[in-house]
């Protein structure tokens, strides 16, 4: 149900392993039309839960086996699309996270040094010389991140599934579902298994409502660049970029030299809502066009050719998840908050892994199993979401202020994720 990337994933590796068998996914409008089409295009080796809460809640080993996974997973989806033949600009570059301000810089040398302990992720501390942002003391790089084309990946894959023999019933919405069956407003389907991939949009039907809180990342694409224009923000082809600050903001250069760059921030909506129209907030979209300058005052002026936007998927933890039970043959997969681009590809693996019976090194991995607590009911959802966000924002202002690591972030930590 949903033929996002964790759908098609996980219809793609199924077919892999048994080419014989029937996979039929149901998509509400098209495939890709959710945030699987929509995003950053960072391919990366991000899981919305640290290591430090993954080794407190599921143990050192595992927390590193789940590290291990998602750094793997980064080439995986290349080669995985590569063998596909499908063409969407994947290009591994690594990430370039910047250290603007003393607390950041402090964050950034804690979060070296941490990554080296547990010795999994080869992340690097760059001195301020190598970085071209404004007042940056130097920046964070991961190489475990490439630059995608989402959309271009996610049709390709919907494609590539069709051909292998899944069938994609489009505008099909599933109402509901139970062991063996599932209600859509065009019909019944009955299936063995039965796989829960909606994400965010999962807020929308009434089984899944309280288990994922919809929250909307909106995105900006500006005209193509000069090389010397790149060449003065330090940025190279494959990689991506963000800062140190709580509210999260990403930007990738594209094959075609264009800045595409998002940011979280926009409000949570009443219900959990999801409408077209929360996809275009002017405000937010001018927002992120002067955030671009603020951090790289070299910039020339910058026209906004495309904006967009869509719900990701949050859990009440963080925490996100991948769940199977072979006596119902339901299944599930999400919560990866904004960071789904390669999870859902570990998702598809492990789904398939557990839907044809085989014990893996995916299936033991701490994810699969998790069950995050459930979202409060309104109107504690809309205030505690709202009020989050606010507090991201006034921490990033007491940070600037204080020069310290936020007192409200920590405070709002179980809201936040941090
Ligand atoms: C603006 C933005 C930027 C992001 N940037 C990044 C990034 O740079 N890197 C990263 O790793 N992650 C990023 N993310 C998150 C990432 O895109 C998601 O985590 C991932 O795509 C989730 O894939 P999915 O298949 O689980 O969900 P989705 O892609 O949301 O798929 C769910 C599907 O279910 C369908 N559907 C909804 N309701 C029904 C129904 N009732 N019946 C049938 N079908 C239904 C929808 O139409 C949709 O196609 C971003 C997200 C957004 C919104």
């Amino acid at each position: 149900m949903g033929a996002g990337l964790t759908g098609l994933w996980t219809a793609h590796e199924l077919l892999k392993r048994e080419p014989g068998l029937r996979v039929t996914l149901l998509e509400k409008h098209i495939a890709g039309f959710g945030a699987s089409g929509r995003n950053g295009g960072w391919c990366s080796a991000l899981f919305p839960a640290s290591t430090a809460a993954l080794e407190k809640k599921h143990g050192r080993e595992a927390a590193l086996a789940m590290r291990r996974a998602m750094v793997a997973t980064v080439d995986e989806v290349g080669a995985a699309a590569a063998a596909a033949g499908i063409e969407c600009d994947y290009a591994r570059g690594g990430t370039i996270v910047f250290a603007r301000s003393d607390a950041q810089w402090r964050a950034a040398q804690h979060e070296v040094d941490e990554a080296h302990g547990y010795g999994v992720d080869a992340l690097e501390l760059w001195n301020g010389e190598r970085v071209h942002a404004r007042d940056a003391r130097g920046a964070v790089y991961d190489p475990a991140c490439a630059r995608v084309h989402p959309a271009a990946l996610v049709r390709g894959l919907a494609r590539t599934v069709e051909q292998q023999g899944a069938v994609i019933h489009e505008q099909t919405t599933v109402e509901s579902w139970q062991a063996g069956l599932v209600r859509t407003d065009r019909g019944t389907v009955r299936a063995r298994h039965i796989i829960t991939a909606l994400e965010g949009y999962g807020a929308t039907v009434a089984q899944t409502k309280r288990r994922i809180l919809p929250l909307y990342s909106l995105m900006v694409a500006t005209q193509p660049l000069d090389d010397e224009v790149w060449q003065s923000m330090g940025i190279t082809h494959g990689q991506t970029f963000s800062d140190g600050r709580n509210l999260v903001i990403y930007g990738q250069r594209t094959a075609d030299n264009r800045i595409a760059f998002g940011g979280r921030g926009a409000r949570y909506h009443w219900g959990s809502a999801i409408r077209s129209e929360y996809d275009r907030v002017e405000r937010v979209f001018e927002h992120l066009v002067a955030t671009l300058h603020e951090l790289f005052p070299q910039l020339p002026p910058l026209e906004v050719e495309h904006a967009w936007g869509g719900p990701l998927g949050v859990p009440r933890d963080w925490h996100a998840s991948v769940s199977y039970d072979p006596d119902s043959g339901l299944g599930s997969a999400g919560g990866y908050v904004g960071d789904g681009l390669s999870t859902t590809n570990l998702a598809g693996r492990t789904l398939a892994d557990l839907i044809t019976g085989r014990d893996t090194e995916l299936t033991r991995l701490p994810w699969v199993g998790h069950r995050s607590p459930s979202w409060e009911p309104e109107p504690l959802r809309f205030i505690g979401a709202n009020a989050g966000l606010v507090a991201m924002t006034a921490a990033d202002a007491e940070e600037r202020a204080t020069g310290r690591s936020s007192l409200i972030a920590r405070a709002m930590g179980g809201l936040i994720g941090h």
